[in-house]
């Protein structure tokens, strides 16, 4: 903790400082650009990521990147979409997992979950997942497990991303062409980002510059050797 205290002593004494236009203009309201629903972990930074500062990205994180259903008015999740877009008109929605996750890691090892019946029972919202790996498992059976792991999260993502249309506002907004949704992975070792191609159905690497695709429509997914296929 000694070191988080230190950093916010700097965060007083210069940065604050350096930047006070750009914090007396956010005090007087946001307008956020995307709305970014990444996992808890640490590593995962995504305003480091996009090189944003405040107000710039409005972050939506939970272990697993995960967007329950619009019933389920608990999670907080459901109520920061629907802000986000109604409220503050947010034009696009990025749903990024990452490699080695740990919410995907307890979805292949359910029995490291067995102490943690809270990370049970929210993983839950990632179930199609991984009944759809489990219905693949023959396919990727002879995979590693970090293949696998692969491979689970980036259909975890496209997966979200579906649980995503199924929220009303959400709905709107591609009907009215005013929302795009984006699925994107992020490797941590290398920094790199990928962006799930509905056309071709694979992720591919976001060129420098470039806007990702974005999606609308719902593929099936099928494993093969090459990895995920629509
Ligand atoms: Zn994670």
């Amino acid at each position: 903790m000694q070191r988080l205290m230190e950093g916010y002593s700097r965060f007083r004494s210069k940065v604050f400082p350096e930047h006070s236009e750009l914090f007396a203009r956010l005090a007087e309201g946001q307008k956020p650009q995307a709305l970014f629903i990444a996992c808890s972990d640490s590593r995962v930074m995504p305003e480091m990521l996009m090189q944003c500062e405040p107000g710039d990205l409005f972050p939506c994180r939970n272990a697993g990147n995960l967007v329950p259903p619009p019933t389920e008015t608990t999670s907080g999740v459901a109520a920061t979409i629907e802000y986000a877009i109604r409220v503050l008109k947010i034009p696009d929605v990025v749903i990024c997992g990452h490699s080695d996750c740990g919410a995907m890691k307890g979805m292949l090892q359910h029995e490291h979950l067995d102490e943690l019946p809270l990370v049970k029972s929210w993983l839950r919202h990632a179930g199609p997942s991984s009944r759809w790996l489990r219905g693949m498992l023959r396919a990727a059976e002879s995979f590693s497990f970090e293949r696998k792991l692969k491979m689970l999260t980036e259909a975890n993502v496209i997966m979200q991303m579906q649980n995503l249309l199924a929220h009303p506002v959400v709905a709107d907004g591609l009907k009215a062409s005013t929302l795009k949704v984006h699925g994107w992975m992020y490797d941590i070792g290398s920094g790199r980002l990928e962006s799930f191609d509905s056309e071709l159905g694979v992720f591919s690497a976001i060129a420098d510059g470039q806007p990702p695709v974005s999606k609308t429509a719902q593929p099936e997914l099928n494993i093969t050797k090459r990895g995920i296929h629509v």
